[in-house]
């Protein structure tokens, strides 16, 4: 019925219709939980812990996109400089990425998205997305820290290879020096986190985040967090603006 590549706010008719054709698929999403934050806040570290806890599935742009980098599919090629530039990847792969992805099955009870959206065309996009699938609830959590402390968070981050697990080598160091506590893999760097690059993101973070929180504010569904703080006590609040904001409301 529609042509191939045929887009209504960026999504793709294909995606929608073949979510639509096949079994298993979203038809509505519970919970979604969005969060807001310049990179190094602790977006990854709190989505992990919360996902675990509220039995939501977590949904990495940033990962997913150094996935396809490490594949080296086409999307993945067209990303990798743009990444090491600190630079945004284009709304519309973007978006196409996020809704593939969403209506898969795991991510019927409920999603955090964690590093999407980023810029005000792809919440629009996203509010496309939540309107086909039907997200019963919102809410979007804006993590606030200041820039110095992000940049000495990121340039001491450690990634478990293998499970995305999250260290810090001063506040959260492994066991043993480069490996992951959980499953023994070896740790790495992420290369765009250098001094450079970590403030090239941080600049383009700040350029795109005051729309995007207005624009959520403006339907009151933002609620801010201190991000300074250790990473349980960043959970606890997190939590408590979650108890309170059901999905039942
Ligand atoms: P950061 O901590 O820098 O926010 P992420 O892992 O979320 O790290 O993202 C890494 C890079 O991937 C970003 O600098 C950007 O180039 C790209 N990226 C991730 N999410 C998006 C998005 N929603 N829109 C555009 N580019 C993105």
């Amino acid at each position: 019925m529609y042509p191939e590549g045929t887009t209504l706010n960026g999504l793709n008719f294909r995606y929608q219709r073949s979510a639509q054709a096949s079994a298993g698929t979203l038809w509505y999403c519970a919970r979604m939980v969005i969060l807001l934050g310049p990179p190094g806040v602790g977006k990854g570290t709190q989505a992990q812990r919360i996902a675990e806890q509220y039995g939501l599935q977590h949904v990495s742009t940033g990962d997913v996109l150094r996935d396809n980098v490490h594949r080296g599919t086409e999307l993945g090629r067209k990303a990798k400089p743009i990444i090491d530039r600190g630079e945004l990847v284009p709304d519309d792969i973007v978006l196409a990425m996020v809704q593939a992805r969403v209506v898969q099955s795991d991510c019927k009870n409920g999603l955090i998205l964690d590093g999407f959206p980023r810029t005000l065309r792809q919440a629009k996009g996203l509010e496309g997305i939540y309107r086909l699938y039907k997200s019963r609830s919102t809410t979007v959590l804006n993590i606030v820290a200041q820039p110095e402390l992000l940049v000495r968070r990121m340039t001491n981050r450690r990634i478990c290879k293998m499970s995305g697990h999250i260290y810090n080598l001063v506040n959260r160091p492994p066991m043993r020096p480069d490996i992951c506590d959980a499953d023994g893999s070896e740790l790495m760097q992420r290369p765009d986190d250098t001094d450079a690059v970590i403030r090239e993101r941080i600049r383009t973070y700040e350029c795109h985040a005051r729309p995007l929180i207005d624009y959520y504010s403006a339907q009151g569904l933002v609620h801010e967090v201190q991000g300074a703080a250790d990473p349980d006590a960043v959970r606890a609040n997190i939590m408590k603006v979650l108890d309170r904001e059901g999905p039942t409301k």
